[in-house]
């Protein structure tokens, strides 16, 4: 009795894990990381994520703070 119920445990585990291996795969496919583009904080060089990042006279910021300072030493 305890074989088929140890058994029973390693096909569930198998069945989980086989699981959990095909769904973190399948997210790299569908969706490639190349949506995210990177750009760079023209007052302090931070790499942020575009879509995040502040756009003033295509130049990219990464807060308001460092897009005022910016314009201010223009
Ligand atoms: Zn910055």
């Amino acid at each position: 009795m305890r074989i088929l119920i140890l058994l029973a445990i390693g096909l569930l585990l198998y069945i989980i894990i086989g699981n959990l291996l095909r769904k973190s795969k399948t997210p790299s496919n569908t969706a490639p990381g190349s949506s995210e583009r990177m750009v760079r904080c023209e007052h302090c060089g931070l790499h942020i994520i575009e879509t995040e990042a502040l756009e003033d006279n295509r130049q990219f910021f990464c807060s308001h703070e460092h897009l005022e300072a910016h314009r201010q030493s223009r």
